[in-house]
């Protein structure tokens, strides 16, 4: 039986949710935005609390000013209820950190060994760890296989880390994340969690799981004013070198001597970004109350988009593994005869639809699907029922009908010709752009 929506959970309100477009073929419609995996919008009341503290903004641990103060007390309380939003054990700390990729390489620079990881990642959990001894296990067929041979890979040789994605930033499909940390700690590793995907759809408590490590990014979070977060152990954290050498990750400096300071300020170095850190503690707080009915609306809604295309002729949707228990709003798929490239202009140009396509940053993973690039449609607290069924009637009128205007694409670009939206064209002839 197909799931129905609760009457009483609303999307969430959410910065440009009244957004207007222009179509290629003229007037406008409401935007449709398909693309929360990538950057998702503010959250009202993230947008508000940044609002709030803006005429407070002035520098955080370096002043003595009314503002100065209240910068640095939100800075830090940003930093208490992002621990508590991830249930952070005690020798825990939170970093923060530009985004997930930075928070990534951060703890590179820090693991005391090799570190294990999965060929299905997101490059930002690929390449950091190459530096500094990575060992690649290939995905098996099925999650169950791939977990015994990631068991076998950390049996037989030390790594100091397990590192793996809470859900794939292609698929959705989540991974066992318990099993896996009991797995590593089993083999003597520690496991790091890359929660840019994960974070924003379920919630993750540390310690309950095991989980020693984990990145997230604000601006998938819903808080998209430039910081992200690393979670972890701090022995690790304060053995290292700091991340970055500069002012705030020391104690004291002599022209021939440095004292770093422990974490998290070691690893800090410069002015934080205090609008960043509260925005981010303040969509934490909001996912915290709406997080149950958030999650059984997202569900509905994101099984209504894989059950809608896969009764479209010529779409093949994208699965790492066919015994995946869970999956987040992350729809993966191709259209036969069509680049997806062609297909996410003829959606943005077409249908105000806005879509990713491309390889993800996961080649390794797409090469598995033996695809060059394919189209994700990606969905969040913002998300409607009927946006899902514009775009699945997109998708259809296209299969059937294909699209009523010219593209031209060139090195996986494509374009409508003529542009005639507003500050899209080459030259410029349809106009300027409202805000460029
Ligand atoms: N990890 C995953 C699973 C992602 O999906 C992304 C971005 O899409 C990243 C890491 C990198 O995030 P950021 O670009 O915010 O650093």
């Amino acid at each position: 039986m197909t799931a129905v929506l609760d009457p009483t959970c609303a999307p969430a309100r959410v910065t440009g949710d009244d957004l207007r477009v222009p179509l290629v073929q003229g007037g406008t419609l409401d935007y449709a935005n398909f693309d929360y995996a990538a950057s998702a919008p503010a959250l009202a009341g993230v947008a508000a609390r940044v609002d709030e503290l803006l005429p407070y903004y002035a520098s955080v641990h370096r002043g003595a000013g009314y503002a100065s103060r209240i910068s640095t007390r939100c800075y830090e309380a940003a930093r208490d209820t992002v621990g508590r939003f991830l249930g952070c054990d005690t020798d825990q700390v939170v970093v923060f950190t530009r985004n997930t990729t930075d928070a990534l390489n951060l703890l590179a620079g820090c693991v005391p060994g090799d570190t294990v990881v999965l060929d299905i990642e997101h490059h930002a959990n690929f390449l950091p760890w190459q530096r500094h001894g990575r060992r690649v296990v290939c995905a098996a067929d099925t999650l169950d296989e791939t977990v015994c041979r990631l068991a076998a890979e950390l049996c037989a040789k030390p790594a100091a880390l397990l590192a793996v994605t809470g859900a794939s930033n292609v698929t959705g499909e989540v991974l066992p994340l318990e099993r896996l940390a009991e797995l590593a700690h089993q083999c003597g590793a520690r496991i790091l969690v890359d929660a840019a995907q994960l974070a924003p759809h379920r919630r993750i408590d540390l310690r309950a799981t095991g989980i020693d490590y984990l990145a997230l990014s604000g601006h998938k979070l819903y808080a998209p004013f430039g910081a992200g977060v690393l979670v972890g152990r701090r022995d690790w954290l304060d053995a290292a070198p700091p991340y970055l050498a500069g002012g705030g990750a020391v104690t004291e400096v002599t022209p021939d001597d440095t004292s770093w300071a422990a974490a998290p300020h070691r690893h800090e170095a410069g002015s934080p970004n205090v609008l960043g850190a509260a925005a981010l503690a303040a969509a934490c707080d909001a996912l915290t109350e709406s997080s149950a009915p958030a999650q059984a609306r997202e569900r509905v809604l994101t099984e209504r988009l894989r059950a809608g295309l896969a009764d479209i002729p010529g779409i093949r949707c994208l699965r790492i593994w066919p015994d995946t228990a869970d999956c987040v709003g992350i729809v993966a798929f191709t259209v036969d005869g069509y680049e997806p490239g062609r297909v996410a202009a003829y959606l943005s140009a077409e249908h105000a639809i806005g879509v990713r396509d491309g390889r993800f940053c996961a080649h390794p993973l797409l090469a598995r699907f033996g695809i060059e690039a394919g189209l994700r449609a990606s969905i969040g607290l913002g998300t409607t029922e009927t946006q899902i069924d514009r775009l699945l009637g997109a998708v259809r009128a296209l299969v059937t009908h294909g699209p009523a205007w010219n593209y031209t694409g060139a090195g996986g670009r494509w374009d409508p010709v003529p542009e005639t939206r507003p500050g899209l064209s080459v030259d410029g002839s349809a106009g300027a752009a409202p805000c460029v």
